[in-house]
Order: C-alpha cells, then structure tokens, then sequence
C-alpha cells in the first residue's frame, strides 16, 4: 500500500537534488520538502487542531501540506482568493492552534499563532522526524459551499489520501519521475490529484498561477519550459488552452497524459484533444470532494469517442463501489469516503450513512450504468459546476438575501452544451427601483457579495422583478423564473 510520508523519505535517500515543486523561479528538492516538512512538523507536533496553509502557489503551501502530515495534525488549504469573512468562518469552525501564512500580507487572529516561511530560515534544518499521523486520522479538510451560507469542511482520511494515490500511479503510464501540471488552486481537491501521484512517483510539480491563467502568453511560456508529461486540469482549463493554436503534439511532444476531473468532459473538447495529442492518454474521471477526488476513470480514445456521446464517467476504481438510490441518486461506498462534515453533525448525517460496516455518500448527483459504463445525467438538488469551481445556488441566495436591501434572490444558471457558463442573479428589492439606480445598485450588491463569496460564486449579470411568481403551493417559482430569464 502506498504511503505518501515513506515515499518522500525514499526519494530524499534516492534523488535529493531532483526539484519536487516549481512555482516560476522557486524551486524545492526532495531533500529540502522533507527537511523543511520536518522542521515544521516540529514546531507544530502538538497541534490538537489542523494547520491552516494560507496563499496561493507558493511551494511552501506544500511544505505544510506534508508537514501537518508528518505532525499528525492534517491541513485545511485556504487559498489567497477565499475574501475575508469566509476565511474567519473556517478559522471559526477550526479553531487552529497554527497558520503556515505563505504570502507576504499580515495576519492576525485570537488564540492562533501565525507562522511565516521564516520558520524555515535556519542553519540546521531537522533531519528526522517520526510520523504521528496515522491512517484513519484526518490528512487534510477541504471547505466546498454549503446551501445554508456556511461552507462545509470535507475531512479525508490518510488511508482514503493513500489509496487514491496508489490508484492513480496505477493509472500512470508514463512511469517515475515525470513533470506534472497542476491548475487548480489548493482549496480544490482536484490539486490534490497532482500533488500526491507526482510526489509519490518522484515528479516534478509544476504550479500554474491566476497570473498565468490570466495572460495566455504566460502559460504558453511555462508550458514550453516545463516540458509538461503529465496534465491535471479541469475540462474548463482545457477548453481554454485549446485557444492555443500551437498546443498540439508536434510543439509540445512530451506531453503523453491528460487527466480531467471535477466536472462534465465535453465529447467535442475530448475530440479536438484527442486530434491534438493522437499518442496521448486521455482519462476523464469522476468524483465529489467527499470521496477523496475521484472515483471512476475512463480511458477516452478513438472507440470510445464513435461509441458515447455524451461520454461516460467510467468504472470505480478498485475498493469502491457505485449503486444508485430514490431518484437515480448516485451513492458512493468504500474507504474513500470522507469522515463527514467538520463539527457538522446534522449536514453530514443527510449524506454520509453506514451500511454494514461501509461509509457510504449520497452524491446529489443522477446517475445511470448503460453500456457497461456510468453516466452523470444531472442533480438531484442546486448545486452546479461552473468552470470546475463547485458552488450551491441556495449559498449565493442566502448571500444575496443578506445585502439589506434584497428582499428576495433567485440564481439562474444559463447552460451551454449541458455546461453552465455563468450565472444571472435575479433581484425583487425591498423598495422599488428608480431605474436611474440601476447599475448602482448592481455594483452595491456585487460589492456586498464579494466580501463573503469567491468571486466566481457573483452572479455576473443581475436582473430586478418587482416580484417572484410561485407555485401551487406558495414556494417560488424556479423554474418560471428560469424561463422568464432565459427567454
Ligand atoms: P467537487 O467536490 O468540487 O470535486 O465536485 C464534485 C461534483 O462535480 C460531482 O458531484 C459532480 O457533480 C461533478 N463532477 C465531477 N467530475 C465530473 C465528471 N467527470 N463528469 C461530470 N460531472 C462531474
């Protein structure tokens, strides 16, 4: 069975020197993650709560990660782009005794020290530190929005950490010592997905930063440099990368493996992909926060491209176990079901459930199994994907419902190919609007919202109605006020 900590120690012994993580110029080696882990976990072994990893790309974030792993403690990622009061309402529900800060803005918080990455600017770094992290302790909870407003911290397992690594090393075919991409933020399980099989395979984790991701150029200049092996993205980012006209086997030849997750793999995206890359293998995989990243996987060639369409999720992966409940409900059951909901009794007994002697999760996603395949079809409640970024309809209302002067909120996502390409907030105000007002009060409300929401959950368009239809029986009316907006 893989165990992350033992494959670092065996790197540090067999290829010090290699870089294990590259963010632009910084760089650290084997040797210098696990001493660097080690001098940390020192400092924190007492810890009886997880550390906090706060910023954004820097290699240090994974320092702590492995860290807080070797102390015992575990992680939360909190990354630079979560505004101010939701990152007190984690530190609220974790209460840590320690923040690793990473960036270089001041932070300040009750009963919590906050340490830099001076903690690492020693002459002697320590050498040896003996893991206190066993496997049924919690490796690392990451926040995902919650439909009453509060986020909800998904807490995973060390033993569910390593047997998705050692799946997906299994689903590697290029092998030990690779250069793997990593898009998505660490506040993202998906980053998960390169972190632990590039460090447990000796690669080299390549950052890719919302500057890069921002200016096209950028990125095209890294993954030059890089020489990327090994893609782990969200389809979304794909999508976007495909605008790259060179992005294509004959200039960037050692890219041989795609993995995607975290949301729909559109046929037409894995086609061009596929014309692009014609030796490359294309996984697209499937699963929520709450059962350790991913859970099936699907090989996309040219057959299964001229068979499904759309495509399928794929097979579960070896210890799991897929069936469906009330509504093609897809339920997820084995070890790499996650421990429950942080200090969240009542949320997490809706979804998490024990059935002879198996932790099973009830996704809130519409399955069906044809063809010898599973496929996504829907969800069973509000939440949506958009670009990759997980997010609750009833969250952003619930904000939304707070700015003073709503009275009522309803979000409509406007799909596109069954993918969700934005949002429309839709508004009945408390006092009727002086059409004069109208983008002020558009700004005030997206300015009330992104001091409690990630910019991606703000509606990008809003529209006022001077009231909410409802249905026969007093609840408003979704879907006429979807198609009223839409039409
Ligand atoms: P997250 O917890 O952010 O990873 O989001 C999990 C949700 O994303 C799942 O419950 C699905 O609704 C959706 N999802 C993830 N991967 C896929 C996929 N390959 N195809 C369709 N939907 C997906």
């Amino acid at each position: 069975m893989t165990d992350i900590l033992y494959s670092l120690n065996e790197h540090e012994r067999n290829c010090p020197e290699q870089i294990a993580i590259k963010h632009n110029e910084d760089t650290i080696t084997y040797r210098q993650l696990n001493q660097y882990a080690n001098t940390l976990a020192e400092v924190i072994k007492d810890a009886q709560s997880p550390l906090i990893v706060y910023g954004h790309m820097s290699p240090f974030m994974i320092v702590g990660m492995i860290a807080s792993i070797k102390a015992g403690c575990g992680y939360v990622p909190i990354d630079t782009s979560i505004p101010e009061e939701r990152i007190h309402s984690i530190i609220g529900k974790i209460q840590p005794s320690f923040i690793l800060n990473t960036t270089e803005a001041q932070m300040e918080f009750n009963n919590c020290e906050v340490l830099d990455t001076s903690v690492f600017n020693r002459d002697s770094l320590i050498t040896e530190f003996e893991s206190q992290m066993k496997g049924d302790d919690i490796a690392y909870t990451i926040f995902t929005s919650g439909s009453t407003g509060e986020p909800k911290g998904v807490q995973i397992r060390y033993e569910s950490l390593n047997e998705f690594t050692e799946w997906m090393v299994s689903l590697n075919q290029l092998g030990d010592h690779q250069q793997w991409l990593n898009q998505a933020p660490f506040s993202f399980d998906l980053s998960v997905m390169s972190i632990y099989p590039c460090l447990a395979t000796a690669g080299t984790l390549h950052l890719v930063d919302k500057t890069m991701i921002n200016k096209p150029k950028l990125l095209n200049q890294m993954l030059e440099e890089a020489k990327i092996n090994v893609w782990v993205s969200t389809p979304s980012f794909m999508e976007m990368c495909l605008m790259l006209p060179n992005l294509a086997e004959a200039s960037y030849g050692n890219l041989k493996e795609f993995f995607f997750c975290g949301e729909i793999l559109a046929h037409r995206t894995a086609k061009m992909l596929l014309q692009r890359f014609p030796s490359a293998y294309i996984y697209n995989t499937y699963g929520p926060t709450e059962a350790t990243v991913a859970v099936t996987s699907i090989q996309i060639t040219e057959d299964v491209l001229a068979q499904y369409n759309p495509l399928p999720i794929g097979l579960p992966r070896p210890g799991t176990t897929l069936s469906l409940a009330d509504k093609d409900e897809l339920v997820i059951a084995g070890k790499c079901v996650s421990e429950g909901y942080v200090k969240d009794e009542v949320r997490s007994q809706a979804v998490f459930k024990t059935d002879k002697q198996q932790k099973h999760y009830y996704t809130g996603d519409k399955a069906v199994f044809e063809n010898d395949q599973w496929f996504i079809t829907g969800r069973i409640d509000f939440q949506v994907k958009l670009n990759g970024y997980r997010m609750e309809l009833e969250e952003i209302e619930f904000q939304m419902r707070q700015v003073d002067i709503v009275k009522e909120a309803i979000v409509v996502p406007v799909y596109k190919d069954n993918k969700v390409t934005q949002l429309q907030g839709v508004v009945v105000l408390n006092n009727p609007l002086d059409i004069d007002d109208e983008q002020s009060v558009i700004h005030d409300i997206k300015q009330a919202l992104k001091q409690v929401m990630p910019e991606y959950m703000i509606p990008r368009k809003i529209i006022f109605k001077s009231q909410f239809p409802l249905t026969a029986n007093g609840k408003l009316d979704r879907k006429q006020i979807a198609e009223d907006v839409l039409a």
